[in-house]
């Protein structure tokens, strides 16, 4: 049933919780250095280690949600802050001609860090589809 479906679903997200803190915590919480360009209430923007162009930064809430399939309803203002945030970053870095936005989620998505982040790249031109 739908209500067991919902049990299962939260069952996992209580385990990927259980799996915190997860390395972009630790960076949240400075435990672990970061190159930082931006820092909120709500969220820390830092240089990807590994970036995939000539500007590549992440957008992290500063809750621990482990990723977009574990967003709330509750979280509709959260989620528009970082899009906000994102769009600012952009601008602030200069990438006047565009850029790609990204939110890896599970398995399929690729994700590897069970941290809800939106990549934000640009500096180059972008193709589609993507890998
Ligand atoms: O695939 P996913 O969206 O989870 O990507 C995680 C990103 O976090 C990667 O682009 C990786 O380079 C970046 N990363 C980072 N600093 C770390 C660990 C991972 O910028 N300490």
């Amino acid at each position: 049933s739908s209500c067991q479906d919902d049990e299962v679903s939260k069952a996992q997200t209580a385990q990927k919780l259980n799996q915190q803190p997860t390395i972009f915590s630790k960076i949240v919480d400075k435990k672990i250095p970061a190159d930082i360009i931006f820092e909120d209430n709500q969220c820390v923007v830092f240089r990807d280690v590994n970036p995939q162009g000539p500007v590549h930064f992440l957008v992290v809430p500063r809750k621990p949600i482990p990723g977009l399939s574990d967003v709330q309803d509750g979280d509709e203002l959260l989620l528009g802050h970082l899009l906000i945030v994102a769009k600012k970053m952009a601008e602030k870095e200069k990438l006047l001609d565009g850029y790609r936005l990204v939110i890896n989620n599970g398995r399929h998505g690729a994700q590897s860090v069970h941290h809800l982040h939106i990549h934000v790249i640009g500096g180059r031109q972008m193709n589609w589809p993507p890998g």
